[in-house]
């Protein structure tokens, strides 16, 4: 993958680097610190915007809220589905879900409370079983 990214300073196509710079984020009257990325370009040091880091700093910016709550973290809701080996869309028919919520919550996306207990009832051995006898009754 190319490393560079269009300079509006320098006009023109130029290297950047990326500094992690601390970030204090509120949302919903919820504060919390995370950390941020940022780039700078190489020539003149302007700021520039590649475009995952937008994402990452989403991602940041979720699972710090997330974390901050008490919610699942889109990496743990990850780990849960990947210890039952199901697919994204296995996972959301599994719990009766449309078939992209669990994608959403992958990536970012806050759940809701109740949702976050269904998907942990899933990560529960037990609990799992007896969703999984309820879906075979059908
Ligand atoms: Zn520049």
């Amino acid at each position: 993958m190319s490393n560079k990214v269009v300079c509006m300073y320098c006009d023109h196509e130029e290297e950047y680097i990326i500094k992690e710079e601390p970030q204090h984020i509120c949302i919903n009257g919820v504060d919390f610190d995370t950390t941020f990325k940022y780039a700078y370009c190489k020539k003149c040091g302007g700021d520039v915007y590649p475009s995952n880091l937008g994402r990452y700093n989403d991602l940041q910016m979720f699972d710090g809220y997330k974390k901050r709550v008490g919610l699942l973290t889109s990496d743990q809701i990850k780990d849960i589905r990947k210890k039952r080996g199901m697919s994204q869309v296995e996972l959301a028919r599994f719990l009766r879900l449309g078939d992209k919520t669990i994608a959403r919550y992958e990536t970012g996306t806050i759940q809701e409370k109740s949702l976050d207990l269904l998907l942990r009832l899933v990560d529960n051995d037990e609990s799992y079983q007896i969703i999984k006898k309820l879906n075979q009754k059908k």
